[in-house]
C-alpha cells in the first residue's frame, strides 16, 4: 500500500515538477547565449572610442625608428603602409621587435647593425620568406562576434579596423577594448549562470603546460620562450614554482625606450625592475573563484591575463582575455576558436 502511495506521489510531484524544469533548462540556454547575442548585435563602430591616437608606418622606415615612435606615442602597434603597392600590408607590433632582437642578438658585445639599419621591408623579407601573412583586418559595419572570432583564430592580438570605402584606418580593436565594452553594459544584460560558477569547474583558462620563466634566467632565456612558445606573458618563479613577477610581450619595448637592447643577458628580476608598470606585485587568481570575480578583475586592472596560483603561491594557469572571450562568446555559440 504504501509502496503504492510513494509511486503516485512520485507521479504526480513529475507531473507538476517537469515543465518548471523544462523551463529552467531554456531559462539557463537563453542565459548562456547572452554575451553571445550582446556581442553579434553590436557592431565594430560601436566599440571605437571617440577619439584616439593611431600611428601608420610606411614600410620604409628603419626598425629601430619605428619601436622609438611606439615607445614616444605610448603605443602598442601601427598598421603598416606601402607606399609601392599603396595598401596596408601588415602590423607592427611589440612581437616584431622580441623576434628582431632574438633573431639578431649574440652578445653584449656584438652590435645588432641590422636592427640599425633594417627598414621595415627588409625585415618583412626576412621574417616572412616562409609565410604569406597578409593583413587581417575587419570592417567596422562586423560584429563584435567576428571580431572576437577574427582574434582568437588567427591568435592575433591587434585588429585594425578599415573602413571599406576610404580605405583608413578607424581603430585598432583588441581583446581588452572588446571585454571592456561588455562590462560598461554589464548591468543591463542578464547574468548568465555560468558566471557565478568557479573557474576550474568551467576549465576557462590554461592549465597544463604554463610557460614560465625562472628569475635568473636570462632576458634572451626569456624572449627565446616568447618566440618558441608564442604565450603573450610569463610568470616569473623562483626554484619551488612561486611566482614572483611578471614579464609580458609589452614589457620588452622598455627596452627601445631605454635603449638597454644590448644587454639581453641581464638576469629577469634586473629585467622586470626595468618594467615601466604602475601595477605593484603580480595580479591573481584562484580555482574557486567565480568567473564574474575573474572578468571583474581583468577589467580593473586592465591587464591581458591573471595568474592561477594555489594556496602556496605556485603557477596553476593562465586565464587570460583570449580564455575569457572564448568562453563566455564563442563557447555558447558551438565555436572553438582557440584549439583550431
Ligand atoms: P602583440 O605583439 O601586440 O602581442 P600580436 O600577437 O597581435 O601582437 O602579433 C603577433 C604577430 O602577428 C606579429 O608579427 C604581428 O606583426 C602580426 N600581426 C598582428 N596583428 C596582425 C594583423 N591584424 N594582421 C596581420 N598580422 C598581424
Ligand atoms: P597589453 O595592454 O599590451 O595587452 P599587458 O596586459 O600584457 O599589455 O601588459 C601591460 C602591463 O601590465 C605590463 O607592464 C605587464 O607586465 C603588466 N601586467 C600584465 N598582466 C599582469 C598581471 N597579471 N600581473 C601583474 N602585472 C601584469
Ligand atoms: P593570449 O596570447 O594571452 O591571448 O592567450 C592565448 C592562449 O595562450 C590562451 O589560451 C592562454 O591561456 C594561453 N597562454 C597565455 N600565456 C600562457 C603561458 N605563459 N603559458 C601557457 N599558456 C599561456
Amino acid at each position: 500500500m504504501d509502496t503504492q502511495r510513494d509511486h503516485r506521489a512520485s507521479l504526480a510531484g513529475e507531473t507538476v515538477s517537469l515543465p518548471e524544469k523544462m523551463q529552467e533548462t531554456k531559462k539557463d540556454e537563453r542565459d548562456a547565449v547572452v554575451y553571445m547575442n550582446f556581442m553579434k548585435n553590436h557592431s565594430c563602430y560601436n566599440a571605437i572610442p571617440t577619439s584616439c591616437k593611431l600611428v601608420i608606418f610606411d614600410t620604409k622606415l628603419q626598425v629601430k625608428r619605428a619601436f622609438l615612435a611606439l615607445v614616444a606615442n605610448g603605443l602598442r602597434a601601427a598598421p603598416l603602409w606601402d607606399s609601392k603597392l599603396q595598401r596596408f600590408v601588415g602590423m607592427l607590433t611589440i612581437t616584431d621587435f622580441i623576434n628582431i632582437l632574438h633573431y639578431y642578438y649574440r652578445s653584449p658585445l656584438v652590435q645588432m647593425y641590422e636592427l640599425e639599419s633594417h627598414k621595415i621591408e627588409t625585415w618583412r623579407d626576412v621574417y616572412l620568406k616562409s609565410s604569406n601573412r597578409i593583413l587581417i583586418s575587419i570592417s567596422p559595419e562586423a560584429s563584435l562576434f567576428d571580431a572576437v572570432y577574427t582574434l582568437l583564430k588567427y591568435k592575433i592580438h591587434r585588429l585594425p579596423v578599415i573602413d571599406p570605402e576610404s580605405g583608413n584606418v578607424l581603430h585598432i580593436l583588441t581583446h581588452k577594448r572588446i571585454l571592456k565594452f561588455l562590462h560598461i553594459f554589464w548591468k543591463k544584460v542578464p547574468k548568465p549562470a555560468f558566471m557565478r560558477r568557479q573557474i576550474q569547474e568551467l576549465g576557462i583558462g590554461t592549465f597544463k603546460n604554463i610557460a614560465t620563466v625562472q628569475q635568473t634566467a636570462t632576458l634572451y632565456e626569456a624572449l627565446a620562450i616568447f618566440v618558441e612558445r608564442r604565450v603573450s606573458a610569463l610568470p616569473v618563479v623562483d626554484e619551488q614554482g612561486k611566482v614572483v613577477s611578471l614579464y609580458s610581450r609589452f614589457d620588452v619595448i622598455n627596452l627601445a625606450a631605454q635603449k638597454s637592447y644590448n644587454n639581453l643577458d641581464m638576469p629577469m628580476w634586473d629585467a622586470v625592475q626595468g618594467r615601466s608598470c604602475f601595477i605593484e606585485g603580480v595580479i591573481k587568481c584562484y580555482p574557486y573563484e567565480t568567473l564574474e570575480t575573474i572578468v571583474d578583475r581583468i577589467v580593473h586592472a586592465e591587464v591581458h591575463r591573471l595568474v592561477l596560483v594555489d594556496r602556496a603561491n605556485v603557477v596553476r594557469g593562465i586565464i587570460s582575455l583570449s580564455d575569457l572571450l572564448q568562453g563566455m562568446v564563442l563557447t555558447p555559440a558551438g565555436i572553438d576558436a582557440l584549439m583550431s
